[in-house]
């Protein structure tokens, strides 16, 4: 066995690699395990190829818009392989920039994939290491349902490696992936299906949010199927076909999307052999530190099934590492007001509490602002998209327990608002803010 270290992390993403660095930083000696292209599922098969893919997909709606303002636009000719060579090529240089990074703070990185061999001991390949502390930053892979011809349909990672844009896609699920992937398709160029188990689509959003985006979704020529559980999938001459459990079937299709959630990679990780304790999903448990039943082994990120975000692992690892190597007793991750955004088309922002919500935890206790307006970027343009906006407040003061924002810009409006949040923000505050004229943003401001 080599030498022991402070600290090995088994899993290089997002939430693996922020604690790796900052525990490097305090002067821990520390191990990264990773058999995968560095960076997870954000840099290789999420977040950033999404974005990439979504800058382009908004891009088709200006050029659908520029006419509006005077140009005379050939529309169409989007280059998909040259779009995903270069994408490709982003991903893989921000791969070397993650290795390069690590070197630089002298963090070990094996390239295999690590499991655990006991409380203190790390199988890596052929070797074992013995470790003070192990970091599981494993991650999440897309669920592939177990029906009949599932294996037809491809998830969010056959999405980033589609050679060219499907010319017809059925996307089944109805969460953030579904509504992304779907509207990027679709303003590409695609004819997009997008099947729900249910009567909307991010039902855990707030009912306003869920309205705004089928309308949208709808207007921008996407099929929304409800009530459309999978049952089936079947190729035949002219493509795939979705069978739904009322009988119904879809098709044909190029491709078949599953968008129905992710879950948690945890299977040959050993933790039986570590004794560490998971939750009926397989989630990995952890308390506020993020510490696992086993009092050296800690767990961040999609693998704790808490808050499926890339800022958050980076969060809770930074915090745990702060901890553990750098003397911060008490510091965690408070998963209280985080936002997110959902990077459909216009974006939606989001921070606090629904109304519903709101309305359970405060009962009458609660005021709510709303907004509704065209933007004026869209007034000139035949494409009415409308922004919805909606502030929840409670108690005498008002404080704001929720911001929910649809429209062009709520993705970047909203991280000044949730500092605000974070704050303890009233509406009065809010109020006593003059207003930058003329912006979508001023109408959080200025709702009565
Ligand atoms: P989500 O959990 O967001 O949504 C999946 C949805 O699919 C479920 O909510 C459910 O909705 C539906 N579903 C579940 N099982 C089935 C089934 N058997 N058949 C049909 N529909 C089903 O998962 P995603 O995969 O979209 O995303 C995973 C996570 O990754 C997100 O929750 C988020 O945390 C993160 N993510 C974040 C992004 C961002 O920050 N912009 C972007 C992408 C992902 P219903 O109950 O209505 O049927």
């Amino acid at each position: 066995m080599s030498e022991e270290r402070d600290l090995v992390v088994i899993g290089g993403g997002s939430g693996g690699l922020a604690a790796a660095q900052r525990a490097a930083e305090y002067g821990a000696r520390v191990t990264v395990l990773e058999y995968a292209p560095l960076g997870g599922t954000c840099v290789n098969v999420g977040c950033v190829p999404k974005k990439i893919m979504w800058n382009a997909a908004s891009l088709a709606h200006a050029i659908e818009d520029a006419p509006s303002y005077g140009f005379n636009i050939d529309e169409g000719n989007h280059d998909w392989p040259a779009l995903k060579s270069k994408r490709d090529a982003y991903v893989q240089n921000l791969n070397k920039i993650y290795a390069r990074n690590l070197a630089s703070k002298n963090i070990e990185h094996i390239n295999v994939s690590g499991s655990l061999d006991g409380a203190n001991v790390v199988r890596a390949g052929d070797r074992r290491i013995r470790a003070k502390h192990i970091i599981v930053a494993v991650g999440g892979s897309p669920v592939v349902p177990e029906l009949p011809g599932a294996e037809l349909g491809i998830t969010s990672d056959g999405f980033f490696e589609l050679e060219h844009l499907p010319g017809r896609v059925a996307m089944v699920g109805s969460g953030y992936i579904a509504v992304e992937l779907g509207g990027m398709l679709r303003a590409l160029g695609a004819h997009v299906d997008l099947f729900a188990r249910f009567d909307s689509v991010l039902r855990s959003f707030d009912e306003m949010l869920q309205s705004a985006l089928v309308e949208t979704m709808e207007a921008d020529g996407i099929g929304m199927h409800w009530g459309a559980a999978p049952e089936a999938v079947q190729r035949l001459d002219d493509g795939l076909w979705l069978s739904a459990a009322d009988g119904r079937q879809h098709g044909p299709f190029d491709e078949l999307i599953w968008a129905i959630g992710r879950q948690p990679s945890t299977h040959n990780m050993g933790l039986d052999l570590a004794g560490v304790e998971t939750d009926t999903n397989g989630y990995i448990s952890v308390d506020k530190f993020q510490v696992t039943n086993i009092p050296n082994i800690y767990a961040v990120g999609d693998v704790t099934g808490r808050v499926a975000l890339t800022p958050v692992a980076i969060a809770a690892g930074r915090r745990l590492a702060d901890r553990v190597f750098g003397g911060m007793t008490g510091r965690y991750l408070d998963y209280e007001n985080i936002a997110s955004v959902v990077f459909s088309h216009p974006p939606i922002g989001v921070c606090g509490l629904t109304e519903r919500q709101a309305r359970e935890k405060y009962s009458d206790d609660v005021k709510v602002y709303m907004s509704e307006f065209v933007p004026m970027f869209n007034s000139f343009t035949t494409h009415r998209t409308k922004s919805r906006m909606k502030l929840i407040t409670t108690g005498n003061d008002e404080r704001v327990v929720g911001c929910h924002l649809f429209g062009p810009g709520s993705d970047e409006m909203l991280q000044g608002f949730s500092v605000a949040m974070h704050m303890g923000a009233t509406k009065r505050d809010f109020d006593d803010t003059v207003a930058i004229h003329p912006t979508s943003a001023e109408e959080l401001v200025t709702m009565r």
